[in-house]
C-alpha cells in the first residue's frame, strides 16, 4: 500500500481552503466544489466509476467481473468547521480511496463491490445540521421545512448554496438509498478526543456513537432578602442547585465504565442580584451514552436525586425533557471483523466510543456499520492543532485495506 500517496492527497486537498487559522472548506462553498472537482480527478485517474446523487454525496464505485453481492462502503466527508484541522474528514476519504485503489491494482479478488462515499455536510458549521448527506441517504430527513430555511452567517439560504453549486434543493428526497444497497459500511476516522493518544494505541475499534438527550431542571426556591432572612428559614435556589451539580458528576461518575457521562453545562439564577437570596435556579443537564437503556438509567437516577435535594430544603423542582437523541451501537460483524484485522495485522489496538456524531450513525439505519479511529497526537479536533502522526496514519490505512479485503471477500 503506497503511503506516501496518501500524505501527498491529504496535503494537496487541505491546501484547498487553508487559511493561517486553519482549513475553512464550509458545505457548497467555492473551496470546497474546489475540492471535490479535485477529488473527482483523483477517482477518474484511479478508473472507478464516479456518480453524485442530488444532494452532493459523491461515489466511487470499483465492480470488477466477480463481485455481484451487495455493495461494501466505505468513506467519510471533507467538508470542515471553519478553521478546522486537516484530517477530520479527510483521512477517512483518502484512506478508503487508498485502500480501493490498492486492491484494484493488485487486482485482489472480491466478490462485493466496494464503494467510496464522501458525504455532502457532514459539519453543522455553515447550516445548522449535522450529518446532512447521510441523513438524506438513511431517509432520515424528517425536518424539511427547517432546512429549506436555514441559512448561513452571510444570510445565503442552504437551498441558494446549493442552487449555486448546482444542485437542485427539492430533489434532494430522490437520494434515499434502497435498504439493501450495502452489505456494510467502515468509516475512519481521526479520534476527536485525547483517549488514545493516553492509551496510546494507533488504532481503535469505535464500540458505539454516543447521543446527548438533554434535561432542563428548574428549581423553585424563594427569593428573600440577604440580610434579615436567617439561613435556617432559607430555600436558597443556588445552594439546592449545588447540591444538584455535584450529585449529576458523582451519579456520573459511577456510569464512566458503561461509557455515560452528564454535564451542567449551562446555570442560571434568578433575579441574579447581590443582596438577594437566589430564589430560582434553572439549570440544562446534557447526557451522553451509547445506550438508550443506560442514558435513560442515569437520566431516573439524576430525576430522583433532584426531587431529593429540592425537598430536604423544602422547595421543589420540575424537569423537563428538551430532547433525546437515538445513540448507535456499533457491535456487529463489521466490528469482529475491524478486530480480527487489527489481529491478522499484529496491529495494538483499543476498544473506544465516539463523543461526537458521525454520518457512520445514519448508514447504521441502512446497513451494519463499523468505525476506526485513528491516534490523535494533538488531542484535538476541530482546531487548527489537530496533528496525526505519520506512521499512525499508516497504520489506520492498512487496518482498513485489512478490513475491506475480509468484508468483500
Ligand atoms: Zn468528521
Amino acid at each position: 500500500m503506497n503511503t506516501a500517496w496518501i500524505f501527498d492527497e491529504i496535503n494537496n486537498i487541505s491546501q484547498i481552503g487553508m487559511t493561517v487559522n486553519g482549513v475553512t472548506r464550509l458545505a457548497f462553498s467555492e473551496d470546497d466544489l474546489k475540492a471535490r472537482a479535485y477529488l473527482k480527478k483523483l477517482i477518474d485517474n484511479i478508473g472507478l466509476d464516479y456518480r453524485e446523487d442530488t444532494f452532493g454525496n459523491m461515489f466511487a464505485l470499483y465492480k470488477p467481473s466477480g463481485a455481484e453481492g451487495q455493495i461494501i462502503g466505505t468513506g467519510s466527508h471533507i467538508d470542515t468547521v471553519p478553521n478546522g484541522g486537516k484530517y477530520d474528514g479527510l483521512l477517512g476519504v483518502i484512506s478508503s480511496l487508498a485502500a480501493i485503489k490498492t486492491i484494484k491494482e493488485k487486482n485482489i479478488p472480491i466478490s462485493h463491490p466496494l464503494e467510496l462515499i464522501v458525504f455532502q455536510a457532514e459539519e453543522s458549521s455553515r447550516f445548522g445540521h449535522a450529518t446532512m448527506g447521510s441523513k438524506i441517504m438513511a431517509g432520515k430527513l424528517e425536518n424539511f421545512v427547517q432546512w429549506e430555511q436555514s441559512i448561513d452567517n452571510n444570510g445565503i439560504s442552504l437551498v441558494e448554496a446549493m442552487k449555486k453549486a448546482g444542485y437542485n434543493f427539492y430533489d434532494i428526497n430522490k437520494s434515499v438509498v434502497e435498504k439493501d444497497r450495502y452489505k456494510a459500511f467502515v468509516e475512519l476516522h481521526i479520534d476527536q478526543s485525547k483517549t488514545m493518544k493516553y492509551e496510546d494505541k494507533p488504532v481503535a475499534v469505535v464500540d458505539g456513537i454516543a447521543a446527548p438527550l438533554r434535561v432542563k431542571v428548574i428549581i423553585h426556591g424563594e427569593a428573600a432578602h440577604s440580610g434579615s432572612t436567617a439561613m435556617r428559614y432559607r430555600k436558597d435556589a443556588l445552594v439546592i442547585a449545588s447540591e444538584l451539580v455535584l450529585a449529576v458528576r458523582n451519579l456520573s461518575l459511577a456510569y464512566d465504565e458503561r461509557n455515560a457521562i452528564a454535564t451542567v453545562g449551562k446555570l442560571d439564577i434568578f433575579p441574579s442580584v447581590m443582596n438577594v437570596v437566589p430564589g430560582t435556579a434553572v439549570m440544562y443537564i446534557d447526557i451522553r451514552g451509547i445506550n438508550s437503556k443506560t442514558i435513560d438509567e442515569l437520566f431516573g437516577l439524576i430525576r430522583a436525586e433532584s426531587s431529593k435535594i429540592a425537598l430536604r430544603y423544602k422547595a421543589s423542582c420540575e424537569i423537563e425533557l428538551i430532547s433525546s437523541e437515538k445513540p448507535c451501537m456499533l457491535n456487529n460483524y463489521v466490528s469482529d471483523i475491524i478486530e480480527k484485522s487489527c489481529q491478522e495485522l499484529k496491529m495494538p489496538y483499543m476498544h473506544t466510543i465516539s463523543g461526537a456524531g458521525h454520518d457512520a450513525m445514519n448508514m447504521a439505519e441502512i446497513t451494519e456499520c463499523g468505525m476506526i479511529f485513528v491516534k490523535n497526537d494533538s488531542g484535538v479536533s476541530h482546531h487548527q492543532n489537530e496533528e496525526i502522526l505519520k506512521e499512525d496514519i499508516e497504520q489506520g490505512a492498512r487496518l482498513l485495506y485489512q478490513t475491506l479485503k475480509n468484508l468483500a471477500k
